[in-house]
């Protein structure tokens, strides 16, 4: 019985395309989507339970801790309290609720670790007791426990290899070190330096980037992407979008994707405001399956002609003949169980394939295809009707398999 197993290992990650979903959000996922789910929160042990009994195969914890505090070399975790958060606020003269708006404050997440949090507790550190959640584990019967590693600003090398080197030290079955990059460390002046760390590291990895918008929208950004997946044995691409599909099919070990765009990535506490209340929002994100990426559905109800064949959508979401025009007012909200139904579709695509070559030709010659659609719908649209290309999808068309 999946709810009586306990902690499962992370090896059940192997190959699963997970969704990153966030507390609140929890209802919109039924149970059984794609490979399973990330929670990502501050105190998901009530809800792990529930959605063990109902049947998703893998969950994975993430206190998304990298959202509130910055990794030291002295202190690579930080499975601290709340006011460890406030700690770190005031020493990066960041603000508290700046982060984002579904950061809940985690006043709760004491009584669930046994965390240090009496009146003394100073900034984390190693040494204090279960550094790296795995009481949080076992207590939620997650499948794995991601490490409360703080975010490791572009460059801090020396941070890298402490957390590499102490989840070295300390890891188990039941754990994954999380990897939350800051903005910058795809840069060409990092890369090296990161694949040099990273493919000697041993244990899974969950790589994830903080970025405004996407990250591997950067320059020769999914080239680097390519070779970690290629490269890093056992390494996760997590909180992201498609990227992560590509980079399970060209070998990393496990992808979880982000249900709402703020998951998508690491959100910069300087980056764009959230995409509400304003009218000349794009609308909610969409996924159209004929372009493969992300498109707001108030410009698709405008761009996009109800009767073409772009808008037409095979998932299940859309039967019988939904076209992606409808995702406006009352219904952007079934925006989510579309998305997630176009997922499943590329995640069984993917899963048809065996590891190797025959998934690489798959995904590249998918998004050859996607981004040749896109271009021609573009080109036969004047200026205000066009749809953006994204950068990610273009790198992916133009990658060659190695
Ligand atoms: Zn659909």
């Amino acid at each position: 019985m999946p709810g009586e197993a306990g902690v499962a290992g992370w090896e059940v990650l192997r190959d699963a395309v997970l969704v990153q979903v966030p507390t609140a959000w929890l209802a919109s996922v039924p149970p059984g989507a794609l490979d399973g789910l990330v929670l990502a929160g501050p105190s998901p042990i009530a809800d792990l339970h529930r959605r063990r009994l109902a049947g998703d195969r893998v969950l994975l914890v993430d206190r998304e801790r990298y959202r509130r505090v910055e990794a030291t070399a002295e202190a690579p975790f930080s499975h601290g309290a709340d006011r460890l958060a406030r700690y770190a606020r005031l020493d990066s003269g960041t603000p508290p609720g700046s982060v984002d708006g579904d950061a809940d404050a985690d006043t709760d997440t004491n009584a669930v670790t046994g965390a240090s949090a009496g009146a003394d507790a100073g900034p984390p550190s190693l040494d204090t007791a279960d550094p790296l959640d795995l009481d949080l584990a076992a207590q939620a019967h997650a499948s794995a426990v991601l490490t409360p590693t703080g975010l490791i600003a572009a460059g801090d090398v020396e941070t890298l290899r402490a957390a590499l080197d102490a989840f070295e030290r300390r890891r188990d079955e039941r754990s994954v070190l999380t990897l939350p990059l800051g903005a910058g460390w795809l840069r060409p002046e990092w890369r090296p330096m990161l694949i040099k760390l990273l493919i000697t590291a041993e244990g899974p990895k969950a790589l994830a980037l903080q970025e405004s918008g996407d990250p591997f929208g950067r320059a020769r950004s999914v080239p680097l992407l390519a070779d970690l997946a290629r490269t890093v044995p056992d390494l996760g691409i997590i909180r992201t979008d498609l990227a992560g599909v590509g980079a399970v099919a060209l070998g990393a070990a496990f992808t979880a994707i982000g249900l709402t765009a703020n998951h998508r990535h690491i959100p910069s506490p300087g980056g764009p405001p959230r995409a509400t209340g304003r009218l000349e929002e794009p609308g909610v994100p969409v996924l159209v399956p004929a372009f493969l990426s992300f498109h707001g559905g108030r410009r698709l109800a405008v761009r996009l002609d109800p009767d073409s064949e772009a808008a037409r959508c095979p998932c299940y979401a859309c039967r019988p003949g939904l076209p992606l025009t409808r995702f406006v007012g009352a219904e952007a909200g079934q925006a989510t169980a579309h998305n997630l139904a176009v997922l499943e579709m590329l995640v069984e695509e993917l899963a048809m394939r065996p590891v190797g070559g025959a998934r690489i030709r798959w995904w590249l010659g998918r998004c050859a295809e996607a981004y040749a659609q896109l271009q021609e719908f573009n080109g036969g649209e004047v200026s205000g009707r066009r749809l953006e290309e994204p950068a990610q999808l273009r790198q992916w068309a133009e990658l060659r398999p190695v």
